[in-house]
């Protein structure tokens, strides 16, 4: 591997110190360095820079990028402090210049998320998919310092990896002994973790979509949202599992994003769109319930019971249990029956007092089920999925057109 002192005497860091002030796109922009002047005034840390422009700036880059990316991306951020420095010193003064960071989008080591493999280890690539899953943003632990409860000495110490890490002993007494966390002198970022999946449009129909942890640090931490269409930019980071043996889970420490869309994507036959998408449809409102009524908290899915299983249960504020039934497509009286079922099924699991009504979300409703509604004891609410969805939401040619709405 090429070292950095073999690279001519304008290393990397100059070279795009020069890019960011230099380089114009094609309508004779200085557009990095327009945005980087901005970023004060919008509070902004990050700068995210198209990997083809930078390329297209000097080529040099691709050879970093490909055979270092830890070291590619150290390299941008440092020039980025390095150029804040001169340009905005008040800004660089004003925060910690750790969270000044270079994210690099487009970056053309495509990998499919099925083809992800061990070779990719520390290598930068971008994957697409969809967000099934996105955590809360939480404090992640970077520098700690720890007090010993001995000596009183503080011994600072840098959390690898996101693994929390004491020091094993006191390196001023020498005694070991429990150490205790000062927070005030650690430093935190800011942290999600989540994990995207294939779209399904890049996976073979009937297979059971690949998927990939994502993590994301600092100002990148909240960006996952369920459902959004996403490509990233990231290494790929082996992490050791639990258990004692040398296996390692692989995960894409996200070093850019972009956000493609938050239309579900189309699905070629009507067929294999059933199935998916109420995965999908659940998986979305498992994550916002609000949808389906104020203040709802989902306390199960695929809840099974004696005639078969219901696709979201949640819990009202008044301990109200709430029924879901998912379908795509037009809802016929056959799903009155099924749903039914499962709210005899709630009212004597959860006892006579508890109360439970029903929610069918569906692409529409048809006069039978209309009509066999009619008789039913029980408080049942209609919902089209359209009104559920953030704009456009799961939409295909394969479904019921919109319907007028109920009510
Ligand atoms: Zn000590």
């Amino acid at each position: 591997m090429e070292t950095m002192t073999s690279l001519p005497e304008d290393g990397p860091q100059e070279k795009f110190e020069e890019f960011l002030r230099t380089y114009k796109n094609e309508q004779g922009i200085l557009v990095y360095w327009s945005r980087l002047q901005q970023m004060s005034i919008d509070d902004e840390t990050s700068l995210a820079v198209d990997f083809q422009d930078l390329v297209s700036f000097d080529r040099v880059f691709t050879i970093l990028a490909t055979e270092d990316p830890m070291q590619f991306l150290n390299v941008l951020s440092k020039a980025l402090v390095g150029v804040l420095h001169v340009e905005d010193p008040e800004y660089v003064n004003a925060i910690d210049t750790s969270l000044l960071r270079i994210r690099i989008i487009n970056f053309p080591n495509r990998v499919a998320l099925r083809a992800v493999k061990t070779k990719h280890i520390g290598k930068l690539i971008t994957a697409t998919g969809v967000v099934a899953e996105a955590s809360e943003t939480n404090s992640l632990l970077i520098e700690a310092v720890f007090r010993c409860r001995i000596c009183g000495g503080d011994i600072p110490q840098t959390q690898e990896e996101g693994r929390y890490t004491e020091p094993p002993l006191c390196p001023v007494c020498g005694k070991k002994t429990a150490m205790q966390l000062i927070q005030e002198l650690s430093r935190f970022v800011d942290f999600q973790k989540g994990c995207i999946e294939e779209l399904p449009t890049d996976r073979p129909r009937g297979e059971i979509p690949f998927s990939m942890e994502v993590r994301l640090e600092g100002d990148l931490a909240g960006v996952l949202r369920n459902g959004n269409v996403i490509e990233l930019t990231g290494i790929l980071t082996a992490e050791r599992t639990k258990d004692k043996l040398a296996t390692y889970d692989m995960y894409l420490c996200v070093a850019g994003i972009q956000i493609t869309g938050h239309t579900m994507p189309q699905v070629p036959t009507a067929e294999s769109m059933q199935i998916e998408s109420e995965k999908q449809l659940e998986a979305f409102l498992v994550a916002n319930p609000s949808p389906l009524g104020v203040g709802l908290t989902c306390v199960g899915r695929q809840v099974p019971t004696d005639t078969g299983r219901i696709d979201l249960l949640l819990e009202a504020p008044d301990g109200a249990k709430v029924v879901v039934e998912l379908k795509i497509g037009e809802a016929d009286d056959d799903v009155v029956a099924q749903i039914q079922r499962y709210l005899v099924w709630a009212e004597e699991e959860f006892g006579p007092k508890s109360k439970v009504r029903g929610v069918v979300v569906a692409n529409g409703f048809n006069k039978r089920m209309l009509a066999s509604l009619k008789g039913t004891r029980y408080h049942i609410q209609l919902i089209h999925v359209s009104d559920i969805l953030p704009e456009q939401g799961i939409n295909s040619e394969g479904m019921a057109k919109k319907q007028s709405k109920l009510n």
